[in-house]
């Protein structure tokens, strides 16, 4: 997969991008990121990316020109393919059905790991990053193809939000993480939590690790594993089990868990 990220501040990313898994999908070519300064696509001396907003008020707003420059300069012009209606309209990015234009905004959808799940199936992400107050509202209506918020709060830039897209979709990849699979018993991934994990020490500070999962025993740790993650969804996320696959002794599981909790409320 390719990534192309449109951003003020490159300088940001490599820190923590040439580590760990990330630094090693890009070096085994599993995944391409480019950083590209949205400023460089500004014209005249000065390379001006931002204005005051139209109306007044305060801060600035990302102009256009420079955002649809670098989209073109980086994803290149193409004939519309019934993408846009207005193809023959020279200001108009037609762009081909590969590209997928994220906005990063507080406004956009709000990233789930099935959105993570979505994006990785895509060949290429350009990732635009706002700034100040935001980008022109052109750039929303004409150029991107998704927004994406990463939770309800404000950041200062979407810098940081493109970097959470990026490290959730490439941990998907194939073959980025070490085990095959390793992704799928995550967190979100089956619609649950995952359960809690052990290392070595078995014993620490008298405090002991689950002896099944030190048993050997493949069948009853797995068993273990998936009503631990029952048990940890049924306490804190329990939103999430109505729309969670959900096997028959699962849904047996839960009901011990329902009646335990009667019972001990009884006491
Ligand atoms: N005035 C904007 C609003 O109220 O919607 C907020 C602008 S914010 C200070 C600047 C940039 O940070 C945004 O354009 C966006 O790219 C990014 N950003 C801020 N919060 C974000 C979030 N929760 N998710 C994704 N991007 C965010």
């Amino acid at each position: 997969m390719q990534i192309d990220i449109l951003t003020l501040f490159p300088e940001v990313f490599p820190g923590y991008f040439n580590v760990s898994i990330l630094q090693k999908a890009q070096a085994a070519g599993r995944l391409v990121i480019r950083l590209h300064n949205i400023r460089d696509y500004a014209a005249g001396k000065h390379r001006v990316t931002d204005e005051p907003p139209y109306g007044g008020g305060g801060g600035m707003v990302l102009k256009p020109e420079p955002i649809f420059a670098a989209v073109e300069a980086v994803i290149g012009r193409q004939k519309a393919k019934g993408r846009r209606q207005k193809a023959e309209d020279d200001h108009l990015v037609t762009l081909s059905p590969v590209h997928h234009v994220i906005l990063l905004s507080p406004q956009g959808r709000p990233f789930t790991q099935q959105i993570a799940q979505e994006l990785a199936g895509h060949e290429r992400l350009l990732l635009i990053c706002g700034r100040y107050e935001g980008v022109d509202e052109r750039v929303r209506q004409h150029l991107v193809t998704d927004e994406i918020s990463i939770g309800d709060y404000v950041l200062t830039g979407g810098e940081l939000a493109a970097m959470v897209v990026v490290d959730a979709v490439a941990r998907l990849l194939p073959g980025v993480l070490g085990a095959e699979g390793a992704a799928e018993a995550d967190s979100h991934a089956t619609g649950l939590l995952e359960g809690p994990h052990y290392t070595r020490p078995a014993e620490f500070r008298g405090w002991d690790t689950p002896e099944v999962l030190r048993s050997g025993h493949a069948a009853n740790i797995q068993r273990w594993r998936r009503q631990a993650a029952l048990r940890r969804t049924w306490q804190r996320r329990p939103d999430l089990l109505s729309t969670a696959v959900l096997t028959e002794e699962d849904k047996w599981f839960l009901r011990v868990l329902a009646e335990e909790t009667v019972s001990r409320e009884g006491e």
